[in-house]
């Protein structure tokens, strides 16, 4: 069996304080860091719920997570990165769609209501398309809980992420796990002041950006970035900025897990859509107990002991501070790093990887009835790791059929979809006037909506009204059945029409008829139905 000893043995180390409030001569001091009998490190740490009588309102004990390697921690960092890069590069991100439109790729254009996504761009009257966004929002957080468990927490959550990356900046400046312990429990001096002071200011910058980046989206970002620092910003921007510094500066790096513990819904939410079939971080107890520190001793005196030799590495990098082997807990994001840590330790101690390991609770069951039954080292050799039958389940195919179908229904509809609208308004008092040579005039408020980023020309006529014929003050004077209207970019052009016509060559007092125009050069056309109004017949 392969051991690496870290350190020297200190007993004391060993006691089960509270590494938090600790001193540190007793929190694991390097050198001369505690070991474990096993042979590996020993983490004198507690998990922060563990042995409390609840009380209506008890301070925070500050956290100070481990530096751990993995496959799991690898696969946060690389999704920190994509998921920080893509929210601090995006607004900066150019798409040409000439010249009449800006060209920037992501853009939410308060100014003049617009939304622009690369070559999609939504006017308000279609913001029932960001609504489906947000349905598969929500729908696509059900899918990811039932197929994975709670990995939006784990790994994508903003929350997480920002935490995840000021913890990492606490590390630098500082140092790991102890030389934070140290510190805190040092007395006042420069150097913790200098290093305390490194760290709130690098935070505050990150927050200053993370605000910063938001609002370039609702803004040109490099015409609005001049204006910032000059401060010819609007007022609002700079409001916007500092509601943002201070709500990442609070969240990611003061208050941190308490947020997924106390303040955030979707840990309730999701609680209640786990069922047994819910991959989740779990301890496997069944091959874990009788856990021992003195696991080696005990062997050679033939008692029984499980794999975990209690080294707490899996409590000491956990960003929430508990001991997941309590049980499955809600402030568990399931980050899964005490699976790398757990991992490593097995790994020191020649054991098999996965006493912490991504379980469903029915595979869990499995293992530990086979382990009653056959045997641990039966049960650990054929243990049952999750596969793709935890995610190829008939629920997670209902939230996939769902969220594709609103998927793939929005795209057919955004491709689909016209970029000209037509709708006409008829005059109300009077609905008709009666002209001096016998024939009848109604009014009517006409608006084309061009919603291409190009100026068009349009057709414009009437049809289905027998003699009718229209004209409109600054477009066309001499009455015709139909006549051009050109319309700027993406712009409404509005204007009064009169139609004449007359009543002897109509069936009744309200005649329907159809307003009709078609793009001139192009493929699109639209149509509103209207009445002619004429007087009562004698
Ligand atoms: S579960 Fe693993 S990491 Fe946690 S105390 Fe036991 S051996 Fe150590
Ligand atoms: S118990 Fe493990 S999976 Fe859960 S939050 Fe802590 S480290 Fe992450």
């Amino acid at each position: 069996m392969s051991v690496t000893l870290v350190g020297n043995r200190t007993p004391s180390g060993t006691a089960p304080e509270r590494a938090n409030g600790i001193s540190p001569s007793v929190a694991d001091p390097v050198p001369g860091a505690p070991v474990n009998p096993s042979g590996v490190r020993q983490y004198p740490d507690q998990a922060v719920n563990k042995g409390r009588k609840p009380k209506l309102y008890k301070g925070r004990e500050p956290i100070y997570p481990r530096r751990v390697h993995g496959r799991f921690r690898t696969l946060k960092w690389i999704i920190m990165a994509v998921t920080l890069t893509i929210y601090y590069v995006a607004p900066w991100v150019r798409f040409d769609r000439g010249p009449y439109a800006p060209d920037q790729a992501i853009l939410v254009d308060l100014a003049n209501r617009r939304f622009f996504f690369f070559w999609v761009e939504i006017w308000p009257q279609e913001f029932f398309y960001v609504a489906g966004l947000l349905i598969m929002a929500g729908i696509g957080l059900f899918l990811v809980t039932s197929a994975v468990g709670r990995a939006w927490c784990g790994y994508a959550c903003p929350q997480t992420v920002w935490t995840d990356l000021f913890i990492w900046i606490e590390r630098l400046v500082i140092g790991d796990r102890n030389a934070r312990i140290k510190l805190d429990n040092s007395p006042f001096s420069a150097r913790k002041a200098r290093l305390k002071i490194t760290v709130h200011t690098i935070w505050l910058l990150i927050a200053v950006a993370t605000g910063g980046a938001w609002i370039f989206y609702f803004a040109d970002a490099p015409t609005l970035a001049t204006q910032f620092i000059r401060g010819e910003a609007p007022a609002t921007a700079y409001i916007t900025v500092a509601i943002l510094t201070f709500t990442t500066y609070t969240l990611g790096g003061l208050m941190r897990e308490q947020v997924c513990t106390y303040m955030c819904p979707w840990p309730r939410i999701q609680a209640a859509m786990m069922d047994e079939h819910s991959l989740t971080v779990t301890y496997n107890d069944w091959r874990g107990e009788p856990r021992s520190r003195h696991a080696k001793r005990m062997e050679r005196e033939g008692k029984v002991v499980g794999d975990c030799i209690d080294c707490n590495a899996c409590v000491a990098v956990c960003p929430t501070g508990i001991d997941i082997r309590d049980g499955q807990q809600l402030p568990c994001i399931t980050c899964a790093l005490c699976i790398d840590a757990c991992d490593e330790v097995m790994e020191k101690v020649g054991k098999p990887r996965g006493l912490i390991s991504y379980t469903t609770l029915s595979d869990y069951a499995a293992n530990a009835a086979r382990a009653a039954t056959e045997g641990v080292e039966a049960a650990k050799a054929g243990q049952v790791l999750p596969g793709w039958r935890e995610v190829m389940r008939p629920r997670v195919f209902l939230y996939f059929g769902l969220w594709s179908a609103i998927g793939i229904g929005m795209v057919i509809a955004v491709l689909a979809r016209d970029r000209l609208d037509l709708s006409v308004a008829h005059d109300r008092n009077p609905r008709f006037v009666q002209l001096s040579d016998g024939e009848v005039r109604n009014g009517y408020t006409v608006k084309i909506m061009n919603m291409e980023p190009e100026p068009r020309e349009f057709d414009f006529g009437i049809e289905g009204l027998p003699g009718g014929l229209m004209w409109s003050p600054n477009i066309v004077d001499e009455p015709a059945r139909r006549f051009a209207v050109p319309v700027g970019p993406d712009q409404v052009r509005e204007f009064r029409v009169f139609v004449k016509a007359d009543p002897k060559d109509l069936d009744s007092e309200t005649t329907p008829f159809n307003f009709r125009t078609y793009e001139i050069g192009g493929r699109e056309n639209s149509e509103f139905d209207a009445v002619f109004d004429a007087p009562p017949r004698r």
